[in-house]
């Protein structure tokens, strides 16, 4: 990755490797596959960090499915939530009595998860559940359950495979930490 050489500056280690991702998605699809048996379900991805793990989980899923994508914004620019969640572009299925799984790249206070479990519910839906890569338990503020997901990490910002640091380096593929006073550097 040529022009991504200084990526290295500003990590940490690497978390996840390309060949952990896949083994992720792999055990999530078949899961998943299980779950979702004999149904129809509407797979949301959550806009933007999302698409690469949509893209391979739903790949890993023998079900017939539709899939859709919402965008809903709480982190402006940083890397904290703000807490006040907007909903940026909805679906444009209709879910109503539909079997929704959202697809998430990481869920940390629950504020994201928990606005869009609500609004599939008003919508409708019959079932709402969420599969995200990772998982911060730590972090969690809202009370919203993560159904399925690949790996909980601790209190760190990662960035690629999807998920950002202010905006870039989502298509690095592999997952890594952001050093804490780069994260630092970039709030000042
Ligand atoms: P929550 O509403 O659960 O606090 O945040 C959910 C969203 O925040 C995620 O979909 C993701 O976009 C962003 N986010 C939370 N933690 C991280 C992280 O460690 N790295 C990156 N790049 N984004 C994160």
């Amino acid at each position: 990755m040529a022009n991504q050489d200084n990526i290295q500056d500003i990590l940490e280690n690497t978390l996840f490797s390309e060949a952990d991702i896949h083994e992720m998605c792999t055990r999530l699809g078949k899961q998943l596959t299980e779950e979702y048996a004999g149904k129809e379900p509407v797979l949301v991805g959550a806009l933007t960090g999302a698409i690469y793990f949509m893209t391979d989980l739903s790949r890993q899923m023998d079900v017939k499915c539709k899939m859709d994508f919402i965008d809903v914004s709480s982190y402006g620019n940083g890397t904290e939530s703000s807490g006040k969640v907007k909903l940026v572009k909805d679906v444009s299925t209709d879910v109503k009595g539909k079997d929704v799984l959202i697809i998430e790249d990481i869920v940390d206070t629950g504020h994201t998860l928990k606005f869009m479990k609500d609004h599939f519910m008003e919508l409708g839906a019959r079932s709402v559940k969420c599969a995200a890569l990772l998982n911060k338990p730590s972090r969690r503020v809202d009370d919203v359950t993560v159904d399925f997901y690949g790996s909980e990490v601790g209190n760190q910002f990662v960035v690629g495979y999807g998920l950002d640091f202010y905006g870039m380096y989502r298509n690095i593929p592999f997952i890594g930490i952001v050093k804490p006073e780069v994260i630092q550097a970039y709030a000042n």
